[in-house]
């Protein structure tokens, strides 16, 4: 067993070694905080999303679905306090990594300190209190030096004098700011009532001063975010109705409910009605995975303060016009990715003395879902296994053909990578036409007849 703080380092590499999730530009050195996925990464992003928009958009009747631009007009980030509220003094927690506003941390400790200083003089004002201050997170006193920092990633879009007094273009960083201004677009176009939801993936960027343990916190990432238009009354059921189906959603793809949880935020935005995170445990410990918060009317308020359009609702039945409030789901696709690599990754010890590794995915999410292999590459069994492979492809599912090496080693490579079942064409398939089946976590191996796999496949897929 591989003890809790080897674990990440093991994953991590399995990762890179399999083919699931690249350093970026590493030929170049790398790119910190970047990374690409590769065959089998691209692979389980693609199945979370497509499982997370099934679940958020296709199995309902009140949610539609929407693909905004990375590039919005910069008022958007005014509106949304991303340009005022992100360049703040940053310090941050040596010990559990919080990233805390330097100047509150001062101000708890009853030391004024205006969050426009400069740099220097917060840093000067942090070293001349430091036996005092503490981590509001987990009380621990060491602290890294301020920096003022925009979180907001600046573009040159559309800046063809180099004039960067100019407003500057920002990549957004967050997917829920373009679903809000479409708010009226989708109002005004589709058959929809209040409540009613719009959800969206896509890419966000963030300078992120403290990006590290891998893809958990990156500055480029993919976020999926669900916003939900309800009438001021009915916020709070409609709060409590999106968490029992963001916890669902974990439980049907296989996720231990022992390593979620529920963690409340005790500070809230000052506009928040409620907000709670479902923590995952990561090998480096419970950390956010995704956000369920109730926002109040606050996001279409200052958008229509900020564009000057009216962005209220008139209830039909009722007559009363008010502006929605919003409940909102948001995660990051690396950060859930993660999660489930990290359930699913075990090393283990074999009855013959060998040891594994193996990433027990719900066959929903596993890369690939069928191995197809020839006992040897002679006397036609190559042959057989080929067209195996072939019709298995037909049932749309991913299929890998693999006939190099032994047999134990093919084995050892399919279940580091997660795939549920492996077929093997034998010389006992030319004489009676069946091919063994093993299956991944038991390693049991059952015979069926070669032209029953496709069936097969599709019967424990469901
Ligand atoms: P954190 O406190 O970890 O920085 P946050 O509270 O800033 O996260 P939100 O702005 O609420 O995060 O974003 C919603 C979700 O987007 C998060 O729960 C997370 O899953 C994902 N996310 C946010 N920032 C990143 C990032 N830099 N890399 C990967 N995923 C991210």
């Amino acid at each position: 067993m591989i003890p809790q703080e080897q674990k990440m380092e093991a994953l991590v590499s399995l990762c890179k070694r399999r083919g699931f999730i690249f350093p970026s530009s590493e030929i170049y050195g790398g790119f910190a905080a970047v990374y690409d996925y590769g065959p089998y990464g691209v692979e389980l992003i693609n199945t979370l999303k497509r499982e997370w928009w099934r679940a958020m958009v296709q199995r309902r009747s009140d949610v539609v679905g929407l693909d905004s631009a990375i590039f919005m007009h910069p008022k958007i980030w005014e509106a949304s306090g991303h340009v005022a509220g992100f360049s703040d003094p940053l310090t941050e927690c040596k010990t559990c990594h919080a990233r805390l506003r330097a100047d509150h941390l001062l101000e708890e400790i009853g030391v004024e300190a205006d969050e426009k200083m400069d740099e220097a003089s917060i840093n000067e004002l942090l070293e001349a209190s430091k036996d005092r201050l503490r981590c509001p997170k987990c009380g621990q006193r060491e602290f890294t030096p301020v920096k003022k920092f925009n979180l907001l990633v600046q573009s040159n879009l559309g800046n063809f004098t180099g004039d960067w007094t100019k407003e500057p273009v920002y990549l957004r960083g967050e997917t829920c700011q373009g679903i809000y201004v479409n708010y009226k677009n989708i109002l005004d176009s589709m058959r929809v009532k209040v409540p009613f939801g719009i959800a969206q993936i896509g890419k966000a960027f963030r300078n992120e001063i403290t990006a590290r343990q891998f893809v958990f916190r990156t500055r480029e990432f993919e976020q999926m975010e669900m916003q939900y238009f309800t009438s001021p009354a009915q916020e709070m059921e409609e709060y409590e109705r999106l968490r029992a189906a963001r916890w669902q959603f974990y439980l049907d793809l296989g996720m231990n409910p022992g390593h979620i949880r529920w963690h409340e935020h005790e500070r809230l935005v000052f506009y928040a009605k409620r907000a709670f995170d479902i923590e995952y445990e990561y090998p480096f410990g419970w950390k956010e995975l995704e956000g369920v918060h109730a926002r109040g009317d606050y996001d279409l308020t200052q958008h229509a303060k900020f564009s000057g359009q009216a962005l209220n609702y008139l209830d039909p039945y009722t007559q009363e016009r008010y502006v929605p409030h919003i409940v909102e789901s948001s995660v990051g696709v690396g950060r859930m990715a993660l999660a489930f690599l990290s359930e699913a990754f075990a090393e283990e010890e074999l009855a013959d003395g060998e040891s594994r590794m193996v990433l027990r995915f719900h066959p929903r999410l596993a890369p690939i879902k069928m191995a197809v292999m020839p006992l040897q590459k002679k006397d036609g069994l190559s042959e057989l296994a080929e067209t195996l492979a072939t019709n298995l492809r037909r049932t749309n599912f991913m299929i890998e053909y693999d006939e190099g090496g032994s047999i134990g080693k093919r084995y050892r490579r399919q279940d580091e990578i997660g795939t549920p079942w492996c077929v093997t064409v034998d010389y006992q398939t030319k004489e009676d036409g069946t091919v063994t089946i093993r299956e991944r976590d038991a390693m049991t191996q059952t015979r069926i007849a070669l032209q029953d796999v496709p069936a097969w496949l599709q019967e424990h897929m469901n």
